[in-house]
């Protein structure tokens, strides 16, 4: 069994919106602030999981109200499955800028990639909702991983907001 547990992660406090009073986590580095995508907020903290797209060392982030994993390098985020809709939903919600649909990657429907948390191979599907794009998803787990730039394409996709 891997050390690292989701459940834990979670039932840490997070701050509600970016105008919340309260204490944030840890400031991300100078370093952070200037490449991180707007809707992933690194912490700096380690998560002790590997990127499964990259293997840089994850770390902990926020994406919305939410506490995920986020890898610094590629942007690529681990979230829980049961808190995978509400963040898609945030960030729709959120984005301002112009709609664009691309064409869905099949091919990388066939990259096997294993869950950095328990070793097992993720399944790969085609998001369901908006966005053509893939995501992998550990059944062990319950979670899901969306490498870089997927988020941008869901958040990006033209229909209910
Ligand atoms: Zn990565
Ligand atoms: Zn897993």
């Amino acid at each position: 069994m891997s050390p690292f547990s989701f459940p834990q992660l979670v039932a840490q406090p997070v701050a509600n919106s970016p105008d919340s009073s309260a204490t944030p986590l840890a400031p991300p580095t100078a370093e952070a602030v200037k490449f991180v995508p707007a809707h992933l907020k690194l912490t700096g903290e380690d998560a002790g999981l590997d990127c499964p797209s990259c293997n840089a060392a994850t770390q902990l982030a926020e994406a919305g109200e939410f506490l995920v994993v986020a890898c610094p390098q590629c942007f690529g985020f681990f979230s829980q499955s049961r808190n995978f809709n509400s963040i898609i939903e945030g960030v729709r919600k959120r984005y301002r800028g112009i709609e664009s649909v691309q064409p869905l990657d099949a091919a990388q429907l066939r990259v096997a990639r294993t869950c950095p948390a328990c070793q097992n191979r993720f399944e790969t599907h085609a998001y369901a909702g908006p966005g053509t794009t893939v995501v992998d998803s550990c059944a062990n787990c319950r979670t899901v991983w969306l490498d870089g730039g997927e988020l941008e394409r869901i958040e990006r996709a033209p229909g209910r907001r």
